[in-house]
């Protein structure tokens, strides 16, 4: 079975905790209708996650929904992707509101998430080799290491959980 890449948009591709615009990153306005956001993406994502399509599904699993292939996914030369939805987003006393929706979706598949709001209540709930609860800081975004634990977690290589923020 092909392994699940489940992605989160705000924190791991979009910092929006840094302070200014790290370096490799570019601003972005995104502009739909009256609407606009402003975006920091890094152009070297979208070659990492394209290449890491050789082992991963990718999957949108953002609170973007459908936007993400709309309007994010082309700035990162990312083809169209599946898309998580999330019908409530109703804050839960522990953990993400997504990880019902994300339960639901992967069924038995393996799968990866990266996430900049999981923590061990995810790691918790998906405990298995084939589940890796992967954090992401939204003051950097992902970065070589954390690609670099994706494929190690792909290729069955040993590699070690990245821990969370705030952990010590
Ligand atoms: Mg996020």
């Amino acid at each position: 079975m092909r392994l699940l890449l489940l992605l989160d948009f705000d924190g791991p591709l979009n910092p929006h905790r840094a302070v200014g615009v790290p370096p490799g990153y570019e601003r972005h306005e995104i502009v739909e209708g009256a609407r606009t956001w402003r975006v920091l993406l890094n152009p070297l994502h979208g070659v990492e996650l394209n290449a890491l399509a050789d082992s991963f599904e990718l999957v949108w699993a953002s609170s973007w929904e459908h936007g993400a292939n709309r309007l994010l996914g082309p700035l990162l030369g990312l083809p169209e992707l599946p898309t998580i939805l999330w019908p409530d987003r109703t804050p839960v006393r522990r953990g993400s509101w997504k990880s019902p929706y994300v339960a639901d979706w992967v069924g038995d598949r393996p799968f990866a998430w990266v996430d900049d709001e999981v923590g061990e209540t995810e790691r918790t709930r998906f405990p298995g080799a084939h589940q890796l609860i992967h954090p992401a800081d939204a003051r950097v975004g992902l970065t070589a290491a954390d690609f670099g634990t994706l494929r190690a977690w792909a290729s069955g290589k040993s590699f070690a959980h990245k821990a969370f923020p705030g952990d010590s």
